[in-house]
């Protein structure tokens, strides 16, 4: 049994502030260590509950946050960015199931450090129709390869989306909401334990299963004319109106691909101050 767990930093434990979760700063260093331990805590759930082998991809920013020198022994880290599936480099290497560990709500909603992908330039982004999360988005990425979604942690609303995107899946809230930047939290002892007890529980779900290709349209809203104008210069993508651009792609896989051109143009046509 073989698990992969995607790892973003927005919904680890203790973390509710920009300063947080960029690297560099003081409050980085702290929470690293705290986004390393719900990771372990995952990795001795998911291994209590059957798992033999445990890749973790590093989803957040550089994708160099979760400090090697402390991981459970019985993972595997891979750390580092341009990575062809992003968040769910991996979910094609034959895995049985996925955790989104440290994963957080979509721009447009409620939620500590609500957003998706690009901090503040994208309003919102619809999956055929759906608001989309990240975890919305990756999760119709593994059930195109077949794998199951098999446990969610993050602040309570985040496991709140979780609910409505992968049912089946366990969630583990180690946080509450009261804003976008402030949170109730529980500290890294009861996360912990909560998250390796999920994890274990999680492992029920494991198994791949035959997966649904199928194609995927995603529109994608900007804070800002010019970013939508840029991205629409991306092949297959067409401004459907002033603050907005969509694109139909054959699979969620190709449509990931395309989200991430996009994404990429839009952040380099950013400017300070004025967006
Ligand atoms: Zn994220």
């Amino acid at each position: 049994m073989r698990i992969l767990i995607s790892a973003d930093m927005e919904g680890a434990t203790g973390v509710t502030w920009p300063a947080d979760v960029e690297p560099g700063t003081e409050q980085w260093q702290r929470f690293r260590r705290m986004f390393t331990g719900d990771v372990n805590a995952c990795v001795r759930g998911l291994c209590q509950g059957g798992a033999t082998e445990v890749l973790v991809n590093e989803a957040h920013d550089t994708q160099r946050n979760l400090l090697l020198e402390d991981l459970d022994g019985r993972a595997a880290m891979l750390t580092g960015k341009h990575k062809p599936l992003s968040m769910m480099q991996g979910v094609n290497s034959g895995v049985d199931g996925v955790v989104f560990l440290g994963y957080h709500t979509a721009a447009g909603t409620q939620g500590v450090l609500s957003h998706t992908y690009l901090g503040n330039s994208i309003t919102g982004v619809w999956l055929d129709g759906v608001l989309a999360s990240e975890g919305r988005l990756n999760a119709a990425m593994a059930a195109e390869h077949g794998v199951p979604v098999l446990l969610v942690t993050g602040d309570d609303l985040t496991c709140a989306d979780a609910a409505d995107y992968a049912p089946g899946a366990r969630q583990a809230a180690v946080k509450e909401c009261v804003s976008r930047y402030s949170a109730i939290c529980l500290p890294p002892q009861r996360t912990a334990e909560l998250i390796e007890r999920e994890a274990a529980a999680a492992m029920a779900g494991a198994g791949r299963v035959p997966g649904t290709p199928g194609p995927h349209r995603i529109e994608v809203e900007f804070d800002a004319a010019h970013l939508a104008s840029a991205a629409a210069i991306v092949p297959t993508v067409e401004q459907v109106c002033l603050l907005r651009v969509g694109f139909d792609a054959v699979s969620m896989t190709e449509a990931m691909k395309a989200f991430k051109v996009v994404t990429a143009i839009a952040a380099g046509a950013v400017e300070k101050v004025y967006g």
